[in-house]
């Protein structure tokens, strides 16, 4: 057995071999050591022929699923190997066989599955300066395939879908991709695999396969070449894992990331668009607020809704129409809902159809679901807007699935497959005759029974049954003088004996192998109708697509209705013009209707940039926050927190906000800030929305307010971005930009003095702020007042003359064309002592410096300037 063990650990290296041995499944060596530090199982030895026993560790094969998942989550695979013949009919060793291999990306766990997200697997191959991308989730049938260039967009990418588990070539650690990052950040598990995966003819050949195709044409995949092998690899280790047919997989979706607004991994966590940033929960994000999904597809549906909204008007009004359409009519929109209300997860149910997981309870689950389809349909037909009549059309009823389960298979069968109790009756003639044996064998038990009684005179016997020893006769032992001949003591017990008789030894034959022969057969019958619904994985899938996206739009319409939201007027004007916007988030988070609302204006000449000054704590980041999450809200196609609003679509959104918590990352806030703008400022274009806060915080005043000078100016320039952006500083010396450059327009949110105190009052008003009352907030936070009253007496001393000396010289009509120079040329102040620096710059060896050294170079040549 041993040896037969060590084979197929060859084949599975990679994994922990969970080998089945009677009702355990046995670690051994390497994999038990592991499991059992991992698990904190007790550790044993098996003698193996070798000196030294081996290491062995166990578990009780009923337990698995708990054990299989504490170890998926802890990023390993498990291959479960299994007895595949009867231990009793089996010459020799017991054949065995590795049946599956659960991976993080492919477990089928309903336990360890969240229903509102999906669990995706992600395959990507690292080709030349591209990357080719899969991704699948088998739980739901969903795969997707598509191709980005380079490896911060291949990261966005890998964002938005958040995986489980990547499989990938060995390019692809060499790409220029923080896989450290993925792992320790993220949570994914990064699994190499042989390069024989990625090989262009073996992929495309096994795609053919998979979908039953002769050319790739046909999935509208052919312009996909490195896709191909990302979707080719991907299918061949599903295949290696799974072992099975993966008939759920019935579509692949190519797309390209061009037909999203492209949110950076940063902006879509600083704007905690499905999760917060700190506690990373639901609660306190954007979707959080809009979901008021009742099915666990409409759920996921949602998520990948926020977390991809759209760039084209058309397809967002679309969208808009119909939730429009379903809030002139509550009631039906309700009416809906309730009727979704009870619809399990049928993506989720059809797969473990397909994979023959699912019991008996599964399938009535199933029906009772489809059930509420016709109800659906019925309100849904009459509904004019062309995303409703799609669903319509996309819904199939379905009966011909639900008559076969409810005929098929009784009301509330067992949780056990194997025990009978699953068919219903007149389904089968066989089961019902079996069962009538069965029955009619009660009554010739008492009959038998009466007659022995009366035969024997015995008051008390009584036939008896147990697992083991099958029928009896019972006689207590007052009676045991009277038992006759015939009978065979079978068991003895405290106070009677069990006995046997030749007919009774006949009756028991006929009814066990009744019993037998039933349960086999309810089993194989319910099996045929799984597989029979197993082939209709294609209906039910569109279905069930269409269940979701109406789920969602009822839900979406539900939640406009109820925050009182307004249609936006979507369009390509590149106007944002919002009256009386709200943060969808903290205008929940807060007590009713406190929350002060306030205008955004936004266009692509005369306001392009907004700078907004006022002091901590006065609304800054909210009132940014909530224009960028109003302008994402209206491109996923959802009704928006304001009175009225125009969006001009974005392309991209940007966010810089407040430190980052990247501390453990090893980073320096002030690198994370500084590399964050520099993604922002090399990818932004003029589409693009970008939320700035307080850019150059992180190093000294002097830096800090050159840097975000310069960067406004590189925003402004139309030839080098032209981005539309609201930008919170500090620095009020910034507002001094109006005027002076294109595009520029001041705001500020106001605040009223009252004697010592300030009072919020939380209103954007065009202007610079002039104070910035950051002791009035130190004394509000309830600093103590020793502290406050020195700060006070220090603030009459250090004026900020110097700053402003500098920027008033900045500004001056002399220097004012340097402004708008080429910003190759461009120094803000120029006491530079050129020499020094080059000659610095000459001797410095780049090739060993680190990041860091380079940074505190950088740090103490601009000190010299
Ligand atoms: P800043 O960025 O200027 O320091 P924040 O945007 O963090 O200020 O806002 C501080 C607090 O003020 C937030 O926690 C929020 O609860 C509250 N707040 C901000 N804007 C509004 C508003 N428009 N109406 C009501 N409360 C607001």
């Amino acid at each position: 057995m041993m040896c037969e063990y060590l084979k197929t650990k060859e084949e599975y290296k990679d994994c922990i071999l969970f080998y089945r041995l009677g009702d355990f499944y046995e670690m051994f060596f390497d994999d038990a050591l592991l499991v059992s530090k991992e698990l904190e199982l007790t550790l044993t030895g098996k003698d193996c022929g070798l000196e030294e026993r081996a290491p062995m560790c166990g578990i009780p094969f009923h337990a698995a699923d708990t054990y299989i998942n504490r170890l998926i989550e802890k990023g390993y695979k498990v291959a479960i190997c299994e007895q595949v013949e009867d231990p009793k009919k089996a010459k020799g060793l017991v054949k065995r066989e590795v049946i599956r291999v659960v991976t993080p990306g492919t477990t089928l766990d309903a336990t360890s599955l969240d229903e509102s997200r999906n669990n995706y697997l992600m395959s990507i191959v690292s080709i030349a300066d591209r990357f080719g991308c899969a991704i699948a989730d088998i739980t739901t049938g969903d795969c997707f395939l598509t191709e980005v260039p380079g490896s911060q967009k291949l990261i966005d990418e890998i964002n938005k879908f958040s995986p489980a588990e990547i499989i990938c070539n060995d390019s692809f650690f060499m790409s220029g991709v923080d896989t450290d990052d993925l792992r320790n950040r993220l949570g994914i598990c990064i699994f190499s695999l042989d390069a024989w995966y990625f090989d262009d003819d073996t992929c495309r050949k096994e795609l053919k396969e998979h979908f039953h195709v002769s050319n790739l044409e046909g999935l509208g995949i052919s312009d996909y070449d490195s896709g191909i092998i990302a979707a080719g690899a991907l299918f061949l280790y599903l295949k290696e894992t799974q072992k099975t047919a993966l008939s759920q997989m019935t579509t692949i979706r190519p797309y390209t990331a061009e037909r999203y607004m492209l949110i950076d991994s940063s902006s879509r966590r600083n704007l905690e668009l499905v999760e917060t940033l700190r506690e990373k929960q639901k609660r306190g994000s954007l979707l959080w607020v809009l979901d008021k999904t009742k099915t666990a597809m409409g759920a996921r549906t949602l998520r990948s809704f926020v977390e991809q909204p759209l760039i084209d008007s058309a397809e967002i009004n679309r969208r808009l129409t119909a939730l429009e359409e379903l809030n002139e009519n509550p009631m039906l929109r309700d009416e809906l809902r309730e009727y979704l209300n009870p619809i399990y997860d049928l993506e989720r149910l059809v797969s473990r159809i397909s994979f023959k997981s699912a019991n008996p309870r599964d399938l009535v689950a199933f029906a009772s679901s489809l059930e509420m389809i016709p109800y659906i349909k019925q309100i849904l037909k009459d509904f004019q807007a062309p995303i409703l009549k799609e669903i319509y059309e996309d819904m199939d009823s379905l009966e011909d699935i639900t008559g076969l389960i409810k005929s098929a298979i009784v009301d509330e069968p067992p949780l056990a497959q194997k025990d009978g109790g699953i068919i219903r009756e007149g389904f089968n003639e066989d089961v019902d005759k079996f069962r009538s044996a069965r029955t009619d064998g009660k009554k010739w038990l008492t009959e038998l029974e009466a007659r022995e009684r009366e035969r024997t005179g015995i008051k008390s016997l009584k036939i008896k049954y147990n697992r083991v020893f099958g029928y009896a006769l019972e006689v207590t032992n007052t009676f045991r003088e009277l038992v006759p001949e015939n009978y065979i003591r079978k068991q003895t017990l405290a106070n009677a004996e069990r006995y046997i008789t030749e007919e009774l030894k006949n009756l028991e034959d006929m009814i066990l192998g009744a019993e037998d022969k039933l349960y086999a057969l309810e089993y194989q019958l319910f099996s045929d109708v799984r597989d029979k619904v197993g082939m209709e994985v294609v209906r039910i899938q569109r279905t069930a697509k269409a269940i979701a996206g109406l789920d969602v739009f009822a839900s979406l319409a539900l939640v406009a209705e109820r925050n009182h939201y307004v249609r936006p007027k979507v369009n390509e004007g590149g106007v944002i013009d919002i009256k009386g916007g709200r943060h969808p988030v903290v205008e929940q988070m807060i007590d009713n209707d406190m929350f002060i609302a306030n205008d955004t204006y936004l266009d692509s000449s005369k306001k392009r940039i907004s700078i907004i000054t006022g002091p901590n704590m006065a609304g800054k980041s909210t009132y940014m926050r909530q224009t960028a999450l109003i302008v994402l809200m209206a491109q996923v196609g959802s009704f928006v927190p304001a009175d009225k609003a125009t969006i001009g679509i974005v392309d991209r959104i940007f966010t810089r906000v407040g430190a980052s918590d990247d501390l453990a990352s090893g980073q320096s806030t002030f690198m994370v800030e500084m590399t964050e703008v520099a993604n922002i400022l090399r990818n932004a274009t003029s589409k693009s929305l970008l939320i700035l806060d307080e850019i150059g915080r992180g190093t000294s005043t002097f830096d800090g307010l050159a840097i975000a000078w310069a960067v406004i100016e590189h925003i402004s320039n139309t030839k080098l971005c032209g981005a539309k952006t609201l930008f919170a500083t500090h620095y009020h010396e910034l507002t001094e930009l109006e005027g002076k450059l294109s595009g520029v327009t001041n705001y500020c949110i106001a605040v009223k003095e009252k004697g010592d105190d300030i009072v919020f009052l939380r209103k954007i008003v065009q202007g610079g702020a002039d104070k910035s009352y950051g002791i009035q907030v130190a004394k509000l936070a309830g600093v103590p007042e020793t502290v406050i009253s020195r700060a006070k007496e220090l603030v009459e001393e250090l004026s900020d003359a110097d700053i402003t000396a500098a920027v008033k010289d900045l500004t001056s009509p002399k220097k004012k064309p340097k402004v708008e120079m080429d910003m190759a040329q461009m120094s803000l102040f120029d006491t530079v002592q050129d020499n020094d620096i080059i000659e610095e710059l000459k001797g410095i060896d780049i090739g060993n410096l680190t990041p860091m050294e380079a940074l505190n170079t950088l740090y103490n040549l601009q000190n010299k300037i």
